[in-house]
């Protein structure tokens, strides 16, 4: 990973260095919100090429910037980039005395600039200038939740997130000790690392490291063990009605593969965790994951993987669009319209997009029927309708947002006359392929001019008098 440097403390940097490390970690940490790692390399090293510094940055036009987030998502994320760099150049260092340049070290600081949540600000601060906060993603909450016991939704319930959060905030600081060093940005590395490649979704607990404190490989061990488990009957008889953390477990058959059904309904009483409180001999843990033979230890994974909670997922919406090329004759050009500055793909520009009402009847005939008037009204040539030509649909592009299933089927239609073409405002104009080819879009229209450009280029190599 490009962005992965040794620590050096930010006393021994030069303002320079120091402005271009913290850049470059909020940079990479930015694009990796929701982007795998593997994708995110590519797009750091262009992105880096282009704009060295942040001085770079905050001097570029926000469309550039925009444009070059292309493929990342969540484009409001470039934007408020964009913004922070120009305000870190100006007035970061809060004198405006033009010492700015360099990302503040504090997270409370980094979380008053745009689009910097804790998780950024935490990192920066770790990584960069060596303090003491927490860097808690994704994987982070998974291994918390599970060195924790906590069995709650990690995404939605914000009591679990904030006590989560919490323990890896007194974790970093016990490991940091007093003073600026490498150690809390190791620290908050090391434990996103040991969840995206040990203690993953299906964790591997034969090869992690922390089995020795982690509370969900523990109950799995006494789980498999429960034969041979002395269980003091009425000590703690009702523990898991201690606990308003945590969502019943699921008691399951010690052999449950994945995918096959629990053994049992869900259990207040005498579950996992009562067994787990009111043993007195359990026998002695391995601490390592030797000695464990593989059905102990498929109880165990199976065990871990309750953790943390998982909500069944919302039914994701489904939309269809129309996406309509519409190529004026007279000089090849296409109507381009740019995306409101706020909402989905804010700011990009597209092909003209009109959603479809939801129906059971949705065939190239019944799109072809709610696109003619729809590109009429937009090229305003109701007196002379035949203007507007509908060459054909040319394909349907699926697309997935976290959201949305959008299906966008696209369009060709070719206009001889405009009479009253659309005002050239500052969101829609007449634009050559080639410029269509360098505008801000996102991937998914850029899917669908694909398609586009590849029927045009069929149809003028069978008749190059005529284009389309
Ligand atoms: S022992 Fe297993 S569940 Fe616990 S942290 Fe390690 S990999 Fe995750």
């Amino acid at each position: 990973m490009p962005w992965r440097k040794p620590f050096l403390p930010p006393s021994s940097l030069s303002r320079a260095d120091l402005s271009r490390r913290a850049y470059e970690v909020w940079i990479s940490e930015t694009m990796l919100q929701q982007t795998r790692v593997a994708t995110v390399v590519g797009y750091y090293q262009k992105w880096m090429a282009r704009w060295p510094t942040i001085w770079d940055l905050a001097a570029a036009t926000e469309e550039d910037v925009v444009g070059m987030w292309a493929g990342l998502g969540y484009y409001s994320r470039a934007r408020r980039v964009w913004e922070a760099a120009r305000m870190v150049c100006c007035v970061a260092d809060g004198d405006g005395d033009g010492n700015g340049g360099v990302l503040p070290g504090d997270v409370d600081s980094l979380m008053r600039l745009p689009g910097v949540g804790r998780y950024s600000a935490g990192a920066v601060a770790a990584i960069v200038f060596g303090v003491a906060a927490p860097v808690v993603d994704g994987n982070v909450l998974r291994v918390l939740s599970r060195q924790m016991g906590v069995l709650g939704d990690v995404k939605a319930d914000r009591t679990v997130v904030e006590l989560l959060w919490a323990a890896a905030g007194e974790l970093v600081k016990a490991v940091a000790g007093d003073g600026v060093s490498e150690r809390p940005g190791h620290w908050g590395q090391a434990l996103m690392e040991l969840g995206s490649t040990v203690c993953m979704p299906k964790p591997n607990c034969t090869a992690c490291p922390i089995t020795e404190t982690c509370r969900a490989y523990a109950e799995g061990l006494a789980l498999a063990n429960r034969g041979g488990v002395r269980i003091k009957e009425g000590v703690v008889e009702d523990v898991e009605d201690l606990c308003t953390l945590c969502a019943p477990l699921e008691e399951t058959a010690e052999n449950e593969d994945e995918g096959s059904e629990p053994a049992s309904k869900p259990s207040r009483n005498g579950g996992i965790l009562s067994r787990f409180f009111a043993t007195t001999q359990t026998p002695r843990q391995t601490t390592t994951a030797s000695g464990i033979d593989a059905r102990t230890m498929t109880v165990i994974i199976n065990h871990a993987r309750k953790f943390p909670l998982k909500k069944p997922k919302k039914r994701v919406r489904e939309e269809e669009t129309l996406v309509c090329a519409i190529r004026r004759a007279s000089d090849g050009r296409y109507l381009i319209h740019q995306r409101p500055a706020k909402g989905l793909l804010a700011g990009l520009w597209e092909l003209p997009s009109h959603t479809l009402p939801v129906t059971n009847d949705s065939s190239p005939e019944s799109r072809r029927t709610q696109a003619l008037p729809y590109v009429a009204e937009l090229v305003a040539t109701q007196r002379n309708k035949r203007a507007v030509k509908h060459v054909c649909e040319i394909g349907s592009v699926p697309w997935l947002f976290s959201h949305l299933k959008l299906t966008m089927h696209v369009h060709l239609f070719e206009i001889d006359d405009a009479e009253r073409l659309p005002e050239q405002g500052p969101r829609e104009r007449w634009a050559s392929a080639q410029d269509i080819e360098t505008e801000s879009m996102g991937t998914g229209m850029k899917r669908c001019w694909a398609l586009v450009k590849k029927r045009i280029g069929e149809t003028t190599q069978l008749n190059p008098a005529r284009p389309v």
